[in-house]
């Protein structure tokens, strides 16, 4: 399955799509610079506190913690910074940080998409196939994610639709979830027009 490869793209970006795929219009055509939300800047300082001064490898117990790893994926075209990548019996996956409120249940869509990414960052330079994913909710803890074929193959899908909104300047509709509007950072460029 050939996709463009006109663009790179992050997990985040990929996130961001997921989230509301207008997002991909304001990010990556109409590129101006936009100020931080609070939740967004909740989440950096988070990072920067948390994860960002932490060495390249930390062993603990059978778990190996590789953090901050840069990494890229050619084939599709992805690139980004890796919160952590976790060895574990052998198997390595990524593990996101999240500062928001958890969901009762699993994990958010776009979560589950940017673990996706990240998972085939992490193949791409491990030589490994990746199955699942952990988003840590830092009001929840550890929720882990199967990550099936079916939702590689949606990926690609997404990663398309990306590319179809940046090489041809597509204002895609606005999410039908109100509610997400309020904290997006976009929302006086939008205004669901
Ligand atoms: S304001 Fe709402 S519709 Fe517009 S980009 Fe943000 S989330 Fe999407």
């Amino acid at each position: 399955m050939l996709i463009s490869k006109s663009l790179w793209f992050t997990p985040e970006a990929v996130r961001q799509h997921v989230y509301c795929p207008r997002i991909t219009y304001f990010r990556y055509v109409d590129d101006t610079s936009v100020q931080m939300t609070i939740k967004m800047k909740k989440g950096v300082d988070d990072h920067e506190k948390t994860l960002r001064g932490k060495n390249t490898s930390n062993r603990r117990s059978n778990v190996i913690r590789y953090y901050n790893l840069r990494l890229e994926n050619p084939y599709f075209r992805l690139y980004g910074l890796l919160d952590v990548a976790e060895v574990k019996d052998s198997e390595i996956y990524p593990v996101d940080r999240k500062t928001g409120k958890a969901p009762e249940h699993g994990v958010y869509r776009p979560h589950r998409f940017q673990l996706v990414a990240e998972a085939f960052l992490i193949e791409a330079n491990f030589g490994r196939d990746v199955s699942k994913g952990v988003i840590e909710y830092r009001n929840a803890g550890r929720r882990v994610v199967i990550l099936s074929i079916k939702d590689k193959l949606e990926f690609i899908n997404i990663l398309n639709k990306m590319r179809q909104v940046v090489s041809q300047e597509k204002l895609l509709k606005p999410t039908p979830h109100l509610r997400k509007c309020t904290d997006c950072e976009y929302w006086k460029k939008c205004r669901r027009v």
